[in-house]
């Protein structure tokens, strides 16, 4: 039997938080069926145009607000708002409904919204699922305004800390909440992809939204607890409940100013061994964050995104921009752009794959783009001309076969001949690396090492490949760890190799995020790690916590273990006196929540 006091929903904005319930309720105001005169109906097309003139300058206020305390991309949110207000069809629609059938302005706009929020609704497309608040929150602002009704201030009578509950959050509401007076969000409808769950992200404030239920389940004022991670909720804690989680919070707070101190600190072991921290970008928008969690360049570049959802593959400039904007966020550092990563799930509709018995053991990444060239020289060509005044560096994904890097080398020399033919400007030097994420290529190294200028570990596709572990499966997710002796191994004689070749090698897939393993790869002695932007600020934290020398002890202890659960525990027990540990725990006080790492 599960606890009647325990909801569960999606954690959409991480951290616990705790306080007594307000309920909102954003109802769209009732409107009245109103028809109005002949002589009229201007007047009712003017009345509609001036609402629209209102809400667009109010959306363009909220704007500037996210934009000040959010970020440029959240910003957008209010301007997909704002020309959802402005779309001309729908107000051409809206005019004809009031002149046709002589209908109020707010009469014809409830009207147009209920259909299209019939038409979202029942659509298969998540995405105009997900903004259906937005046009709740477009409705609800047109509706007011034009039925001349106040917008309530909720925030002018709270006292302590809220969890807001409602059905719906609009970004719009969301982004009005400040941290003094809401501690969480809780709703019944959204997703991880709702505006309002990325804004809550942005703001940091925690939320669980899909809480079928809560509504009914949440009293107001009654206090409730949730866990941003997990999507656990739980009303009327125990008064042991309330301590347990207070003493969290206490020690998440503590934790998020000593991550915050971190990000300006040198990257720096206590006993002086600098440690390159770089950053894993995956899709534009994580561009300034890495930025601004001052990576010391891109360690890893994926560029899939510039082909998935679309219909046509991208070209040459649109590319060498991309790659070229990138590398003006981190002037004078190192940007790796790895080359397309297709296969598995990820074959874009512009590149129709034959499906696969074995896609992770099938026609992907590196095999692709050499078996489809035409494809593959556009990307080379846009990487080299990027080159040219950048420190731009090609890596190459899934290599098995020391042929496969050779061949990399014929295509891009081609290509360098012809665009300097064209005169062109191209990088001089274009330093040419592998990803280290095969069996194959750990045990070939020393012969990649002689085609390659540097090496980096995709320790998610190696731990999958060595210990045949799907990696995307949650059943299998307990043995999907790079702390098995079989992983270790691999880790040191890579690094082994790539130093005898005189090359660099760092570590690019997420184990490099886990503090655990961070301190076993710098105790193997990797000096580069490249991680996602929001795990910058951890990893410097805990190279500034814990001296090279115990990482190194530890280490050597790890590679004489026999397996993973040792392993784990050597490095936990190595890392006791520099840290509390439990500020690494992810396990929350609320009862039935799992924790998140699947190595440590
Ligand atoms: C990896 O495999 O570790 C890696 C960094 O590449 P991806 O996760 O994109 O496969
Ligand atoms: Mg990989």
């Amino acid at each position: 039997m599960g606890d009647a006091r325990v909801l569960r929903g999606i954690g959409v904005s991480p951290g616990v938080a705790f306080g007594p319930a307000l309920i909102v309720r954003f109802d769209v105001p009732d409107v009245p069926n109103r028809a109005v005169p002949a002589s009229e109906v201007e007047h009712e097309v003017t009345r509609l145009n001036e609402a629209v003139a209102v809400v667009v300058a109010a959306l363009e206020g909220l704007r500037d607000r996210v934009l000040a305390r959010a970020g440029v991309e959240e910003s957008r949110i209010f301007d997909a708002q704002i020309m959802m207000v402005q779309d001309t069809v729908l107000l051409a629609e809206l005019e004809r409904l009031i002149r046709d059938n002589h209908l109020s302005a707010e009469t014809a706009y409830e009207f147009k919204s209920l259909e299209l929020r019939n038409l979202w609704a029942g659509s298969s497309n998540a995405i105009l699922r997900d903004r259906l608040a937005d046009l709740s929150a477009i409705q609800t602002r047109m509706l007011h305004h034009l039925l001349g009704k106040e917008e309530e201030d909720l925030w002018s009578s709270i006292g302590e800390p809220v969890i807001v509950v409602a059905h719906e959050l609009s970004p719009g509401l969301t982004v009005q909440l400040d941290r003094e007076h809401v501690a969480g969000l809780v709703s019944e409808e959204g997703t991880r992809t709702s505006h309002a769950a990325i804004l809550a992200h942005s703001l940091g404030i925690p939320a669980v939204m899909g809480a079928t239920g809560a509504l009914k389940r949440i009293s107001a004022g009654a206090l409730v607890m949730i866990d941003g991670q997990s999507g656990a909720i739980l009303v009327d804690p125990t008064l042991a409940e309330q301590d347990r989680i207070r003493a969290q919070i206490s020690r998440r707070q503590r934790m998020e100013f000593e991550l915050e101190a971190a990000i300006e600190q040198p990257s720096v072991t206590p006993d002086g061994r600098t440690i390159r921290l770089l950053g894993n970008v995956d899709l534009p928008e994580e561009i300034e964050s890495a930025a601004r969690h001052r990576a010391d360049g891109v360690g890893l570049l994926r560029t899939e995104f510039l082909l998935v959802g679309r219909a046509t593959l991208p070209t040459e400039q649109e590319q060498c921009d991309y790659f070229l904007r990138v590398a003006s966020a981190f002037p004078g550092k190192p940007v790796v752009v790895r080359s397309f990563d297709l296969g598995g799930d990820k074959f874009p509709a512009a590149f129709r794959a034959p499906p696969e018995a074995n896609p992770m053991l099938g026609w992907r990444s590196i095999r692709v783009c050499l078996d489809q060239p035409e494809m593959f020289r556009v990307q080379l060509r846009a990487v080299l001309r990027a080159g040219a005044d950048k420190s731009i560096q090609l890596m190459l994904p899934l290599i098995t076969r020391v042929d496969e890097v050779a061949a990399t080398r014929e295509i891009l020399a081609e290509e360098a001949e012809s665009l300097t033919k064209q005169g062109i400007r191209i990088a001089k030097n274009l330093p040419v690396g592998v990803m280290i994420e095969t069996p194959a290529a750990v045990l070939v190294a020393d012969h990649l090492a002689q085609v390659s200028s540097f090496f980096s570990i995709g320790s998610n596709d190696l731990v999958q490949y060595t210990l045949a572990v799907d990696r995307g499966n949650a059943r299998l997710a307990h043995r999907f760890t790079p702390h098995h002796p079989a992983v270790l191994r691999q880790l040191a004689s890579v690094l082994a190799a790539g130093t005898r070749a005189e090359i660099p090698v760092s570590v690019c897939g997420e184990m490099a995020s886990d503090p655990l393993s961070a301190v076993l790869l710098i105790g193997l002695g990797y000096t580069r790690l490249s991680v996602a932007p929001p795990a910058l600020a951890l990893a410097k934290w805990v190279v500034r916590a814990v001296p090279y020398s115990v990482a190194r002890a530890a280490a050597e202890t790890a590679m004489t273990l026999t397996s993973a659960e040792e392993i784990t525990a050597c490095l936990r027990e190595s890392v006791r006196d520099h840290f509390d540990l439990r500020l690494l725990d992810s396990e929350s006080s609320l009862p039935g929540t799992a924790p998140k790492s699947n190595f440590s």
